[in-house]
């Protein structure tokens, strides 16, 4: 087979086993526990592994890894799905590790028939007390050397449902004085009186994830079982799980750096406090790091992925800028966005020598090759935005105020020749002149202006609201809960008034409101009532040349 150039360490090991002979077709898997939705550290986990099926024309499954009943539930399972589909990957089997549970029990079985694993009595509590410390050896139990058959009888009737939680658990015989922490004699099975959100009341006995992830690993025939750097010191554990219950497939457990964003918490169960807490909207909030949150954000699917893939795979834990997302965000959008014109502020504008209306053509985008345009109408009265007038300017101001001239984006260049107050002294409308001869594309005019603002027809235009973002954590002040760092005002809204080609946008359609920032819009979106998010701002003060 023709060598494929590697770009991470994983993929060197997947060439030198697939050069041995050792693996014959590559078998990757993406084992998400069904107990919160996915965040962004789990797209580089998907990246990696779906990655690695379209490298090597392998396959991947999607596995649910489902073994703890008690906080798991169908409504993660279908938003992972979905989140999945979203990123644009596409697993080969669909499965559940509670479709294995009779298998794992009798793996279970075997263990104990092999004298590999006893019934102990011991609570949790003395457990954990009598394991030792890394300096000293554990204590054996005393039930560690309980007869097979007595073994077999009381894991039977554990099954049965005899005893109450904690009474008594499965653990694996190994080695009280190994160096490795793990290898004291795990527990592997335990009882849980709960029902399964997949197996019902069916169990009531569960396989923990040290026995339970390996057998589903060897079951499904995954060769490289790819996952993050905390489990480093179970692979031992893994490995003498499908050495002792002599699985026929052999994968081997390869372990990676878990994606760290700057001021950003990806733990699910931080993510679900905010959640219950109504601390934000949902799952989908826009500021949340979760797949769904930043799809709402309007992050672009291929630019994750691309994230994902530009920061790396590495052997050891490090944290990337927040800001460097953003900015490949801003890269993709910047390649694909629309261009539209929207007003904060409005400040009306009435053209003295203009009479009548016109539809003009402007483009929707210069960066692409394939050039589109969109209708936008003109007429006597427009809106500019508040923030492009001054009454008493500072030096160098090339917008508008009392006799300066601007452009008019894709329009013509207009002289402000008087300013209308109302009674309270505020602005009320500018009294301007345009050049016939200046219109943008055939522009004969010969006068040169250095500003350009963009606009909207007072009597044509569609009014949207604007939500806009500040990171959800605040500045980090040493707080240890994270909850306390949550900015409150970290969401404002703002009315705009755009372009009526808005109009016609669809949820999740993202645009450049030109000289405001990228926008993206919003499922609270009613007929009347556009809502649109805020994506990311135009400009990029990330240094891409560290990366
Ligand atoms: P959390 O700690 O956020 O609850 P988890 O590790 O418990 O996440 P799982 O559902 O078990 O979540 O994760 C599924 C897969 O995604 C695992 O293989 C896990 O290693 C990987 N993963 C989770 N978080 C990250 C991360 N920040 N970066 C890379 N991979 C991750
Ligand atoms: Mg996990």
């Amino acid at each position: 087979m023709e060598e494929i150039k590697t770009s991470n360490f994983i993929e060197e090991i997947i060439n030198k086993d697939l050069a041995s002979g050792k693996v014959k077709k590559v078998y990757t898997r993406f084992p998400p526990e069904p107990n919160g939705y996915l965040h962004i550290g789990h797209a580089k986990s998907l990246c990696l592994n779906f990655g690695i099926k379209q490298k090597y024309d392998g396959k991947c499954n999607l596995r649910f890894d489902d073994t703890n009943p008690v906080k798991e539930d169908e409504e993660y399972v279908e938003s992972i799905k979905e989140d999945i589909k979203w990123l644009g990957f596409k697993w080969d089997k669909l499965l559940f590790a509670s479709d294995y549970f009779d298998l794992m029990f009798d793996y279970a079985v075997k263990l104990i028939k092999k004298g590999k694993a006893y019934v102990c009595d011991m609570s949790a509590e003395e457990i954990s007390k009598n394991r030792g410390t890394l300096t000293e050896a554990g204590k054996e139990s005393p039930y560690r050397n309980r007869s097979v058959e007595e073994n077999l009888d009381l894991f039977m009737r554990m099954k049965n449902g005899e005893f109450k939680d904690g009474e008594k658990v499965l653990r694996a015989k190994i080695d009280m004085a190994s160096p490795n922490m793990n290898m004291r004699d795990p527990v592997i099975y335990r009882i849980v009186h709960a029902s399964h959100h997949n197996t019902g009341d069916k169990w009531c006995v569960y396989p923990m994830y040290d026995l339970a992830h390996p057998l589903e690993d060897a079951i499904e025939g995954i060769t490289h079982s790819i996952c993050t750097l905390e489990f480093e010191d179970h692979r031992p554990l893994y490995d003498w799980v499908v050495r002792e219950c002599e699985c026929e497939c052999q994968p081997q457990q390869i372990e990676f750096a878990r994606l760290n964003i700057t001021d950003t918490v990806m733990s699910k169960r931080f993510l679900k406090r905010l959640v219950d807490e109504k601390t934000v909207e949902g799952w989908d909030d826009p500021r949340m790091p979760t797949i769904c949150g930043i799809r709402r954000r309007g992050y672009p699917a291929s630019a994750v992925k691309d994230f994902c893939e530009r920061i790396g795979v590495a052997k050891a834990n490090s944290e990337v800028e927040f800001a460097y997302l953003e900015s490949i965000v801003r890269e993709h959008l910047n390649r694909d966005a629309d261009r539209v014109m929207a007003v904060t502020n409005p400040i009306k504008v009435i053209i003295t020598n203009y009479t009548g209306s016109e539809v003009l053509q402007i483009e929707n985008n210069p960066n692409k090759e394939e050039k589109t345009y969109r209708n936008v109408s003109f007429s006597a009265e427009l809106y500019i935005d508040g923030s492009d007038f001054m009454v008493s300017p500072p030096p160098k101001y090339h917008r508008l105020y009392k006799g300066a001239s601007v452009r008019l984006k894709g329009a013509y260049i207009i002289t402000c020749n008087d300013v209308v107050f109302d009674k309270d002294g505020n602005v009320k409308e500018l009294l301007c002149t345009y050049v016939p001869e200046s219109k943008s594309g055939n522009d004969t005019s010969g006068l040169k202006v250095k500003g350009v603002v963009q606009w909207v027809d007072a009597n044509n235009h569609t009014k949207v609201t604007l939500r806009r973002f500040k990171p959800l954590l605040g500045l980090n002040n040493g707080e240890t809960d994270y909850i306390n760092r949550v900015d409150k005002n970290s969401m404002r809204q703002e009315t705009a008034l755009a372009e009526k080609a808005l109009d016609n946008a669809q949820i999740e359609d993202k645009f450049q409101f030109m000289r405001i920032g990228y926008f993206v819009k919003d499922k609270l979106s009613t007929k009347d009532n556009a809502v649109f998010n805020e994506i990311v701002g135009l400009k990029d003060s990330f240094n891409k040349t560290n990366c």
